[in-house]
């Protein structure tokens, strides 16, 4: 597989403000790279230093092995697709897909027969004539990605395009993104906020937060074991339960401090005894037993039903999240037992918020 992005120590600076902390990342052709973090954390702005928008301060950046350092955007051979589709609202479909290439020299008619295999890709052909108002959002954001795809860049670059969409367009659109991904085989870099979007889509989640990577990885991986108590909190829906905690005497079990009570859970492996942990628990991974059944006993603050899962929330401090398919069958104010297998127990340096293998 040959590497279609490279980024080596790549840092930018906004005056004194450091937005991009020493980024390395190494992506190979045919992947779909979802950069992911909190508002704020540099994601656009490495989108951006991608499409060579904004100008890097250190490090090295190459698209399909050549050096982009202070190649301009056009020279770049990438293509944007925004949010905002930034479609020209006096253009018809077509106009708008053929223009780039009108503008590079290509004839009339070849920019016709490209603009039109595209749009059978899309599920365009229809709307050729149509003007961006005369569209609804998923037919305006499939012309953004068409427009896109005529040019046949080496990368895809993907800034929130979905969010200005409904939640049930969102799920249809990104299923469409990615299999447009698919059947172009083509590489692609998407940002977002959303992790599920990430998770979903990507074959390769990079974790942002403060201008660095905290973690990268398949989306599985990430979910599985993540590096940090950031990116355990970051990925998975509801977010991870996180609890104080001390090793027990003999290294074998943990106990979680809801502060007026404590629960023993067992350790699937020995830890230092005494030790100060953070430990956490995803809600998906706590099962509700009867009372006095489970590791331990709690009370039951309030409970949520979406139909297809139940949300319970416990009345102790800190809060437990649990998360049961189906209905359930308890109330705010029962005693329910909750039964953890150590496995599924993640536990991290209450200090520095590593993962403890
Ligand atoms: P969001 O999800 O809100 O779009 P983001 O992760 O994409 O956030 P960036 O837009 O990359 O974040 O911004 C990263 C940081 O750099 C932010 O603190 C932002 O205020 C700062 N920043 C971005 N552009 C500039 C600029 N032109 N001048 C100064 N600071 C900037």
């Amino acid at each position: 597989m040959t590497l279609q992005i490279e980024l080596n120590g790549v840092n930018k600076f906004y005056g004194a403000f450091h937005a991009l902390k020493d980024i390395n990342l190494a992506i190979e052709e045919g992947t779909f790279v979802a950069l992911v973090g909190p508002s704020g954390c540099g994601k656009s702005t490495l989108l951006r230093s991608l499409a060579g928008l904004e100008k890097i301060s250190t490090g090295e950046m190459k698209i399909a092995g050549a050096l982009m350092n202070g190649v301009p955007p056009r020279k770049r051979d990438v293509a944007m697709v925004f949010q905002s589709y930034a479609l020209y609202p006096h253009m018809t479909v077509e106009e708008n897909l053929t223009y780039s290439l009108r503008i590079r020299g290509v004839k009339r008619a070849e920019a016709r027969k490209a603009a039109e295999e595209v749009a059978a890709t899309t599920g365009l052909s229809h709307l050729m004539k149509r003007y961006p108002r005369e569209l609804s959002g998923g037919q305006r954001q499939r012309v953004a990605m068409s427009r896109a795809i005529i040019r046949h860049p080496k990368a895809f670059l993907f800034d929130e395009p979905l969010s200005n969409l409904d939640a049930a367009l969102r799920v249809h659109m990104r299923k469409e993104i990615r299999a447009l991904h698919d059947r172009l085989n083509a590489t692609s870099v998407y940002v977002t906020h959303d992790q599920i979007e990430a998770m979903t889509m990507a074959d390769h989640v990079v974790v942002m937060r403060d201008g660095i990577i905290e973690q990268q990885g398949r989306p599985l991986d990430l979910y599985d074991r993540p590096a940090n108590k950031f990116v355990a909190g970051f990925i998975g829906s509801p977010a991870m339960n996180f609890i104080p905690a001390v090793v027990g005497e003999d290294g074998s079990h943990v106990a979680l401090d809801f502060g007026k009570t404590q629960a023993k859970l067992a350790l699937g492996r020995g830890l230092p005894p005494g030790s100060s942990v953070t430990a956490g628990i995803r809600p998906e991974h706590i099962k509700v037993v009867a009372e006095g059944q489970g590791a331990f006993d709690v009370p039951v603050g309030f409970v949520e039903s979406t139909g297809s899962a139940t949300f319970i929330t416990s009345a102790t401090q800190p809060e437990l999240t649990i998360v049961e398919t189906g209905r359930g069958g308890v109330g705010s104010g029962d005693i329910i037992g909750l039964a953890i297998d150590p496995v599924q127990l993640h536990l991290f340096d209450t200090a520095t918020g590593k993962r403890i293998e």
